[in-house]
């Protein structure tokens, strides 16, 4: 089944700059899809369309069939989760617990809930008891990966991530890079966008390369043979 479905998705900011261009791509469940892109390629406009910052016309986008236009807040963000490049403008509470917890308490969740719920996320970026600890004395890889868990406490079934591996040292970028890798071997789609092709075989099962138009799709062997 499909996780999203993009159907002739264009876009040009209000001062005529154009940035999508007729934009078509399905991703199924479970998939692990790379978008490729030089910088200005589009990427962060696209994203901008599926958390509701940007509006498209009605039946462009669909998550898991139903018209992202047709869902609240509540709904589209259960759905797609969404990390963006970086970390500090997604961590903004005293303490690692109340950034994890923002979502499932936005949510209406329980205390009890909300607790099991950052607890669950922390552990899965391999950040146990990190809970009491301030965003601003950790590393900026621990960060990227508290702002990981903030995404995960809403159990999103689409992970989407905005240059994942951007600005780590080698060591930080393997570790969440398996990280993401197990989250999506435990089901979750996940959709990264990056321009670091290095990274590729180990995030992609098929690759969009993105330059305003959807220019080349295939496996990473496909797109690097003829790169
Ligand atoms: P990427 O994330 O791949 O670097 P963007 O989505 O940021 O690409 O940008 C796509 C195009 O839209 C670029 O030409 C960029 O300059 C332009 N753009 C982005 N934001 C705005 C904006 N707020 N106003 C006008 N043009 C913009
Ligand atoms: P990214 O690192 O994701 O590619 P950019 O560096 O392209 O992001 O853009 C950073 C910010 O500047 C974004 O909020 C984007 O919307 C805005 N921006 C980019 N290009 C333009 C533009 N031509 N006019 C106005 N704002 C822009």
């Amino acid at each position: 089944t499909e996780a999203i479905r993009v159907k002739g998705l264009s876009y040009s900011y209000p001062d005529g700059t154009p940035a999508l261009e007729d934009i078509d791509l399905t991703i199924n469940e479970g998939e692990k899809i790379v978008i490729i892109g030089p910088n200005g390629a589009g990427k962060t406009t696209f994203f901008l369309h599926l958390n509701g910052t940007l509006k498209s016309q009605d039946d462009r986008i669909l998550i898991k069939g139903k018209d992202i236009n047709d869902m609240d807040n509540t709904e589209r963000i259960h759905k797609v989760g969404i990390v963006f490049q970086d970390p500090d403008d997604q961590l903004f509470m005293p303490t690692i617990f109340d950034d994890v917890a923002f979502g499932p308490i936005n949510m209406g969740l329980p205390e009890d809930q909300v607790k099991e719920r950052v607890k669950k996320a922390l552990s899965k970026v391999a950040l146990e008891g990190f809970e009491e600890r301030v965003p601003h004395n950790l590393s900026y890889g621990q960060k990227k990966r508290v702002a990981l868990a903030a995404v995960l406490s809403m159990e999103p079934d689409i992970l989407i991530l905005d240059e994942p591996t951007a600005n780590l040292d080698p060591k930080s970028r393997s570790d969440f890079i398996k990280v993401i890798n197990k989250l999506n071997r435990e089901g979750i789609t996940t959709m990264i966008a990056m321009h670091d092709v290095n990274a590729l075989p180990d995030l992609a099962d098929r690759v969009y390369v993105l330059n305003k138009r959807i220019i080349a799709e295939g496996s990473p062997m496909e797109i690097f043979s003829d790169w």
